[in-house]
């Protein structure tokens, strides 16, 4: 024997009340009445939902700019930036005509971001120099099938009709930012 910690084990027999179980399943049955009677902790989503902050982070957006052209120049510095690698795409040239759908001389021929691999940190909205992406107090769908779940521009770009405002996330210092025309980025 090293120490004198060790402790002999007995089979002890159970007790009478222990053998007819009644006053566990007493007990058990108290506990569960016990919390018929509390307040949940849980919401029946999606019927009901949460109240969220204002600046909650969910399903993107890519903006288009005043007159509906898209704002994303494909650059890849949201795709860099992503820390879990959500965000693919490919870029294209802008041709003769088309400068009323597209801001930049270069764009997202397909832009897709992937909503299983996001966790929704925000980086790719901060590393945008164009102010194209940004996230919104809207809930990523559930789905059934894994590939729903990759978002391309059908559902990331706004609708010309339906601007989605995401004046209320962005900071006095950004909004401040903005005002300054003489950079080119704000024209
Ligand atoms: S929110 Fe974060 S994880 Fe999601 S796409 Fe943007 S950078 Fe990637
Ligand atoms: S969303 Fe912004 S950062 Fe990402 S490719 Fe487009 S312009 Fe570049």
């Amino acid at each position: 024997m090293l120490t004198n910690r060790s402790k002999l084990v007995v089979k002890k027999g159970m007790t009478f009340w222990e053998r007819i179980y009644l006053p566990a399943i007493l007990s058990g049955i108290y506990i569960t009445i016990k919390h018929l009677f509390r307040k949940s902790a849980t919401v029946r989503y999606p019927e009901k939902t949460r109240e969220i902050s204002a600046v909650w982070r969910g399903q993107h957006v890519l903006k288009r700019d005043e007159n509906g052209a898209e704002r994303c120049t494909a650059c890849g510095l949201c795709a860099v930036a992503c820390p879990a690698e959500a965000i693919t795409m490919e870029a294209a040239e802008r041709k003769k005509g088309e400068e009323k759908l597209y801001r930049e001389e270069k764009y997202a021929a397909s832009y897709e971001i992937n909503m299983l691999r996001c966790i929704f940190c925000g980086l790719c909205e901060e590393a945008c120099p164009k102010e194209a992406i940004f996230l919104t107090d809207r809930m990523v769908s559930t789905d059934y099938g894994r590939g729903e779940f990759i978002y391309d521009k059908s559902k990331l770009v706004e609708p010309v009709d339906q601007p989605i405002d995401v004046s209320k996330r962005q900071t006095m210092a950004v909004l401040q930012f903005k005002k300054l025309k003489y950079f080119s980025h704000n024209k």
